[in-house]
């Protein structure tokens, strides 16, 4: 059976409605990422993964992948870059509230947001508030850097200043999942990220690109990347996002809430 929303028709929507299908919907952008990657990456990455959750879970809970956002916010300072779209942060976030409350109101009750991009983990935090307040859905948002982080400080050779934008981590993702559209041969160290402290994201936010000047566009070192560092990657991401998914999938809507 097919996982693709965008393949259906509308009675196969209904029919997935009345089975009780999870949706999956991967929020990328459209940006640059140096000069070694695809301007796609962060859509791809989030589109793939939802793809093989949405696989794995194969007659254990009928899931849906919809087609995926692919514009979003990008601060002002990459249009540097060419190949970056800088919606506004109001935008993204009413499109993906309005993406989300659109299934709501054709019966899905089960709604994931795959966020791919790092400068959507705030406003996918608004969409979940939004949508629970307007419409009493429980809509949760994954950010899949979050969900390796342990693995990749584990295998990664770049530390923890290599993976930040277009570094070894999205790039080794992009040598597993579709090595013929990067280009080794332009990826450079020079812009490895220089943090000072070892205060971890959940305790300080503070904007890479407000605080390092990037020369390539890049924050961290993809030279260190390879296919094998992506494949563990990609198999701990889909590994930790299917646990989620069971767990999402089982919870009721508490009465009070
Ligand atoms: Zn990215």
């Amino acid at each position: 059976m097919t996982h693709s929303f965008a393949e259906l028709t509308s009675p196969e929507v209904q029919a997935a409605v009345e089975a009780g299908s999870m949706v999956l919907l991967p929020v990328g952008q459209t940006e640059e990422h140096g000069p070694h990657l695809p301007v796609a990456t962060d859509t791809i990455i989030a589109s793939r993964l939802s793809a093989a959750a949405a696989e794995r879970l194969e007659g254990e809970i009928p899931t849906l992948v919809l087609p995926p956002i692919s514009y979003g916010f990008s601060g002002r300072v990459m249009k540097k870059w060419a190949g970056t779209f800088c919606l506004s942060m109001e935008t993204i976030i009413a499109v993906v509230r309005e993406v989300c409350q659109s299934l709501a109101d054709m019966g899905f009750r089960k709604i994931v947001i795959i966020n791919g991009h790092g400068n959507h983990v705030g406003p996918m935090r608004v969409v979940v508030r939004q949508l629970a307040d307007s419409h009493r859905i429980d809509v949760p948002a994954v950010s899949p850097a979050g969900m390796i982080e342990k693995k990749l400080a584990e295998i990664g050779k770049g530390g923890p200043g290599g993976s930040c934008h277009a570094g070894e981590c999205e790039t080794s993702l992009m040598l597993h999942l579709c090595p013929e559209l990067v280009d080794m041969s332009k990826a450079t160290d020079e812009d490895v990220l220089h943090l000072e402290g070892d205060f971890s994201s959940s305790e300080v936010f503070w904007s890479t690109w407000s605080r390092q000047a990037s020369r390539t566009g890049v924050y961290g070192n993809p030279t260190v990347a390879t296919a094998e560092t992506g494949r563990q990657l990609f198999e701990a991401f889909v590994d930790r996002l299917v646990e989620f998914l069971r767990v999402y999938y089982k919870h009721e809507l508490s009465e009070g809430s």
